[in-house]
This record gives C-alpha cells, sequence and structure tokens, in this order.
C-alpha cells in the first residue's frame, strides 16, 4: 500500500543528476546534455560530461509514470491521505491516518514530520534555489550546451550560483541557488534572476513560463535509518548527499540496497557501510569548510572544475571514488584549510 497525501499531479519540481548508462527512469528523462559549462569569475570552461550525461527528469512525467507502472503491476493499493502518526508494535507498525488506520509488517517512510534536531557542532546549512522557466521570442541558447555552475553572481550571502539547463534554442530553465544558514526574501531571488539574465545571458526579452522555489537541507546530521520497523526513505533517511544536496540518485541506490537486503535476508535493515562512513566525513569536511567560510565556496568549486577530471570529481560526489582518486581530488584543494577542517571532523 502506498499513502500519499498529495496528487500529484502538478510539476512541482525537476530533478537533474549525472549518469553513465541508461537509468531505471530513461523513459521519462526529459532532456540530456554531453557537455556543459563552469564558469568562475576568471575560469569559463566547457566540459565534455563523457562517460556522463547529465539529465533533466521532471517532476510530473516521474510521477505519471511511477503511478502508471504501480497501476499496471496490480500489486500496489494507492491511497491519498494524510499520515497523522507511526507507531511500532511488536509485530509491526500502526500507520494512523486523516481516514483510517493501517498496519504493516514494515513501514517505508519519507515523510520528514519535523526538522531535525540538530546537535551543537553539527551543520545545517539550506539549499535554496529559485528557477525560472524562461521563453524568448528569438533563439538565446545553445540547447547542447548547459551551465552547471556559473559563480559569476554576488558571493556576500555564502556559496552562490546559477545554472542554466536550455530546454530549446528559446526555452531554458535559469536557477539561482545558495548554500546559505538561511533564506532570503522572495523579491531578492527575483532581482537575482532578473539580474542575471540580463547580464550573463544578455536576453532583455523574455517571458516567465514556470516557477520552482525549493530548499533542501544540508546537514551532517545522523539521519536514522530505522526506527524499529520503521524504515526511513529519501531525505528523511538521510539519502540527501550533505556537502551537495544531489538526492535523486542517492535514493534509487538506496531503494536497490533495501530491496537486495529483504531478497537475502528478509528484512530491510541495511548496514551502514564503512564506505559510507569514509564519504560522510568528506561530507563533514566540505560542510565546515563552507560553514565557516574557511574558503569561498566559489573557489572550491573553481578547483574541483578546473584541476579535475570530470569523471572523477562525479565519481567522488557520487560517493564512488577510489580512495587514489580521492586522493589527487584533495590534493587539488587548498592544503592547510582542509587539513585542519579534516582533523577538527575526524575528532568530533
Ligand atoms: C524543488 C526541488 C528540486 C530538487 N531538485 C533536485 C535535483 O535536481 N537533483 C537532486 O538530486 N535532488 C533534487 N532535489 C532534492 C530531492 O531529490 C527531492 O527533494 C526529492 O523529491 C526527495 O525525495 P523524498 O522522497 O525524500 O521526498 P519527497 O519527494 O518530498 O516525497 C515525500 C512525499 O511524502 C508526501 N507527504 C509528506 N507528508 C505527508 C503526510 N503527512 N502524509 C502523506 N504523505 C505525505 C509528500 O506529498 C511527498 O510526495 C530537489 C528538491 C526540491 C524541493
Amino acid at each position: 500500500m502506498l499513502i500519499e497525501q498529495d496528487a500529484k499531479t502538478l510539476n512541482d519540481r525537476t530533478w537533474c543528476f549525472w549518469e553513465k548508462d541508461a537509468g531505471l527512469f530513461e523513459q521519462v528523462v526529459y532532456k540530456r546534455w554531453n557537455k556543459a559549462w563552469f564558469h568562475a569569475d576568471d575560469y569559463s570552461s566547457l566540459k565534455q560530461l563523457s562517460p556522463y550525461q547529465y539529465k533533466m527528469i521532471r517532476g510530473i512525467d516521474f510521477y505519471t509514470h511511477c503511478y502508471d507502472v504501480i497501476r499496471k503491476s496490480g500489486r500496489v493499493e494507492v491511497v491519498n491521505q494524510q499520515v497523522i502518526s507511526l507507531e511500532n508494535i511488536s509485530n509491526g507498525v500502526i500507520v494512523k491516518t486523516n481516514e483510517r488506520i493501517y498496519q504493516g509488517e514494515f513501514v517505508f517512510n519519507s515523510i520528514l514530520f519535523e526538522k531535525p534536531q540538530i546537535k551543537e557542532g553539527q551543520f545545517y546549512l539550506l539549499q535554496h534555489f529559485k528557477g525560472w522557466v524562461i521563453e524568448t521570442s528569438i533563439p538565446a541558447f545553445k540547447p547542447d550546451e548547459a551551465t552547471l555552475m556559473d559563480f559569476r553572481v554576488d558571493q556576500q550571502e555564502g556559496t552562490t550560483f546559477v545554472y542554466v539547463m536550455p530546454l530549446s534554442e528559446t526555452i531554458a530553465l535559469v536557477e539561482f541557488t545558495l548554500f546559505t544558514p538561511s533564506l532570503l526574501e522572495d523579491a531578492q531571488y527575483d532581482i537575482a534572476l532578473k539580474d542575471y539574465i540580463a547580464s550573463k545571458l544578455g536576453i532583455a526579452d523574455y517571458t516567465v513560463t514556470e516557477s520552482e522555489f525549493g530548499v533542501i537541507p544540508m546537514t551532517d546530521h545522523d539521519f536514522p535509518t530505522n526506527d524499529g520497523r520503521i524504515v526511513y526513505l529519501g531525505t528523511a533517511g538521510g539519502q540527501t548527499k550533505p556537502s551537495s544536496g544531489y538526492t535523486f540518485k542517492f535514493i534509487q541506490k538506496h531503494a536497490a540496497s533495501l530491496v537486495k537486503q529483504l531478497e537475502k535476508e528478509g528484512n530491510p535493515f541495511v548496514k551502514v557501510s564503512l564506505l559510507k562512513k569514509r564519504f560522510s566525513w568528506y561530507d563533514r569536511v566540505l560542510l565546515h569548510i563552507l560553514f565557516y567560510r574557511k574558503v569561498e565556496g566559489s573557489r572550491v568549486f573553481y578547483l574541483l572544475f578546473k584541476r579535475n577530471k570530470i569523471s572523477r570529481l562525479f565519481a567522488f560526489l557520487d560517493n564512488e571514488s577510489s580512495i587514489n582518486q580521492e586522493l589527487i581530488l584533495l590534493n587539488t584543494l587548498p592544503q592547510w584549510p582542509f587539513m585542519k577542517a579534516g582533523l577538527k571532523e575526524m575528532v568530533k
């Protein structure tokens, strides 16, 4: 049974991610790019992404596809109700919704009922962004060239960049993104978007056809994997990469490991691997650097993009790099602040 409060009939978000091969949701990939720009103040480079592709999936296509697969399977009942509470009992979990009570052997939960309790010394940054799909009357974009990160914007608030995903010569998603402790006033995102479109894209005449706003927590909070027979999924299950906010691919990897565990052991309790711990440390170090602004985020990403092959960088950000690749990559970053942050985060 799937309990979801929302009808999921709106295009409420767009997922972008990189992937080497055809993925589970290949059918609904809306647009893909083989090359993408990285811009900083004195550096602009068009990166060939091979063997990766940068892919975009529209929320609405994803929801429609998933519900279609679910319906065709004939094995999952879907109800639109609001979950009020989850409670472990000796042999299962009780789920109370606004309409009735259900019981299951296990519950897989992606609801974050409340903001996580951040302990002293833990980081909690927000990745917040506002994006506009804009349409121009004359060709303004190269549809096969995305912009992954453009740091040529004011960095006063903290790590701030824009990405541009062109969907055609006249349509693009332009997203203004920050990694900071608190949100901006709504009008500030609009001003920044308008300014970027005019000054960096050189576009004066356009209409905004869609708008999205999102907040993704960037934290080293230790999200529990489960509470008894309640197994946490998605952001609520710690699947958001703390130092980048990317979540979409991590959720799929996590779901695959849950299925494997269920098939093998008959339970969904996946152990946290040593590998995960190594990457958690890298995440904490990067969060430390960004949070305390020991090195500006714009400089960290500039060095990562300038001095590393895309394949090494993407593997690292996917938690899939080898130790050898990690040593090379870490060597491209300012040694002293990273070593200090690394030691502090190791003893914490
Ligand atoms: C606007 C936006 C854009 C993003 N873009 C990217 C991206 O490009 N790449 C990337 O990797 N990550 C991205 N993310 C981060 C992440 O991938 C998404 O947040 C993703 O949707 C997280 O999945 P989830 O299952 O954890 O949560 P959700 O997708 O939010 O799913 C939780 C579900 O629970 C339902 N729900 C909540 N409360 C209740 C309740 N009480 N009862 C019943 N149902 C309830 C909600 O309606 C929702 O459908 C983005 C996030 C946002 C907000």
